[in-house]
């Protein structure tokens, strides 16, 4: 059999996550590794070269990026950048003909996902969105728990995630789409989805009272929600820029089960009523990274589609909405 060779990524935009996480990831992973760089700085381009041994052809910048299209070294766009970013971003990565993956929230709107979506079918590449935890082991035991009803039919989700702070694009509407819902919250709308393996039909959001008016003007400081299923479940949500929180809990008809911290890149931890979740921890982006690339290698859909992005981004309108109205809003 042909050796298989490992699929090239280049990652577009060097910042928190790309320099503390993705990159480190793609030194571990099986099936890519770091191929090439995007970014609008010459520190970071030096830096990143000689830390994964890049070669010049390999490096880009915002403006030469389209022509990532005649470097076959390159199999894999990552888009690693601010959220109102990812659009345009995903677009030309697409014409360049390579495979995507899209950082989450995937973008700002539905109609925008629906572009993003549109464009990839169009040049016939894959798009998938960067949900790490559908490849992390505590994440999937818990889905293994509600799929497998060990405990029964699951009854409520509690769901919560906060970071205890927030700073730069993150504050800024226009770049973010919103604030801690889209940042962090999405994880609880996402999680809501891979236990109950179903669309909320409804959603009620109710704003948390802004402690710093100045900062989040413009913004939610934080945000409660529910969402409603057909079978009657109920996940009961909440997300902040202002206090830590990171938990998921499941309760069913005859127990319970919950990993806290539950959204982090490591340290996770689960218990049911039987004891500690006896898990060991991988590296969740390298796990991600390789599905997609043995994804593109065996010609098989990824887990994590645009479909998936756009479905969040859909559930996230209507809490937005439901937010601003004060009413239940229908999904
Ligand atoms: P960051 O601010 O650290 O990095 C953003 C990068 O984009 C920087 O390198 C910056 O220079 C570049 N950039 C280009 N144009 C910019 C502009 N106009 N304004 C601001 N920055 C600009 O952010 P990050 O934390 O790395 O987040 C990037 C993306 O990754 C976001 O979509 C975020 O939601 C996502 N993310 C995902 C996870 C995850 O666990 N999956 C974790 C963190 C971030």
């Amino acid at each position: 059999m042909m050796e298989r060779r490992k699929l090239g990524v280049a990652l577009v935009g060097l910042g928190i996550y790309s320099d503390g996480e993705l990159g480190p990831a793609l030194k571990e992973t099986s099936h890519c590794y770091l191929a090439g760089i995007v970014s609008g700085s010459e520190r970071k381009k030096e830096k990143w070269k000689k830390e994964y041994d890049i070669p010049d052809k390999n490096i880009y910048s915002y403006e030469d990026f389209d022509s990532i299209k005649n470097n076959d070294s390159i199999d894999i766009i990552y888009i690693v950048l601010p959220n109102s970013m990812h659009k345009e971003y995903v677009i030309r990565a697409a014409k360049t003909g390579k495979h995507v993956i899209c950082e989450k929230p995937m973008a700002n709107t539905v109609e925008e996902c629906d572009e993003m979506i549109a464009a990839c079918e169009e040049a016939g590449v894959t798009l998938s969105i960067g949900y790490r935890l559908h490849f992390d082991p505590f994440n999937l035991e818990m889905m293994k728990l509600a799929n497998e009803k060990v405990y029964g039919n699951v009854k409520r989700i509690f769901a919560s995630h906060g970071l205890s702070t927030a700073e730069g694009w993150r504050l800024d509407k226009v770049l973010a789409g919103g604030g801690p819902l889209m940042d962090v919250g999405i994880y609880c709308v996402n999680a809501g989805r891979y236990i109950t393996n179903l669309e909320p039909l409804a959603v009620h959001a109710t704003e948390g009272q802004k402690k710093d008016k100045k900062k989040f003007a413009n913004i939610e400081e934080s945000l409660t929600w529910t969402m409603e299923y057909p079978n009657g479940v109920i996940a009961e949500c909440s997300c902040s820029y202002s206090q830590y929180r990171n938990h998921l809990r499941v309760e069913a008809e005859n127990g319970w089960f919950e990993i806290a911290p539950s959204f982090s890149y490591s340290g996770l931890k689960g218990r049911t009523p039987e004891g500690k979740m006896d898990i060991k921890p991988i590296n969740q982006q390298a796990a991600q990274m390789d599905d997609f690339a043995l994804a593109i290698m065996n010609n098989r859909p990824t887990p994590v589609p645009g479909e998936m992005g756009r479905q969040d981004m859909k559930i996230i309108g209507a809490i937005y909405r439901s937010m601003e109205t004060g009413q239940r809003v229908e999904t």
